[in-house]
């Protein structure tokens, strides 16, 4: 999902207030911080082959910005922990077409 203003729904491009309406993003702004610092984490432990930690960061970062890349990276650290059937279960969702 996309980042938005929860005010007016403007699309979020970074910075502590919103440019259409105002609104402070600052909370926002860090939220999707540590998502990103959760999915680099998961990028490096998939890389030293530690792949449960790899999920329990991936998983995390899934909580805090629900997005396809980080359901990607979920699906591969399933996968190196050999998690294979919840690995699949993922891939259907989402990889199911957008309604
Ligand atoms: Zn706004």
């Amino acid at each position: 999902m996309r980042p938005k203003c929860p005010t007016c729904g403007a699309g979020f491009r970074g910075g502590a207030e919103c440019g259409r309406c105002g609104t402070d993003l600052r909370g926002l702004s860090a939220i999707l911080l540590a998502a990103r610092e959760e999915r680099e984490s998961a990028r490096l432990a998939l890389r030293a082959g530690d792949g449960e930690e790899a999920c329990r960061r991936a998983r995390r970062s899934l909580e805090l910005h629900d997005d396809p890349a980080g359901h990607r990276l979920h699906v591969l650290a399933l996968l190196s922990a050999g998690r294979l059937r919840e690995a699949v279960a993922l891939l259907a969702v989402v990889c199911r077409p957008a309604e």
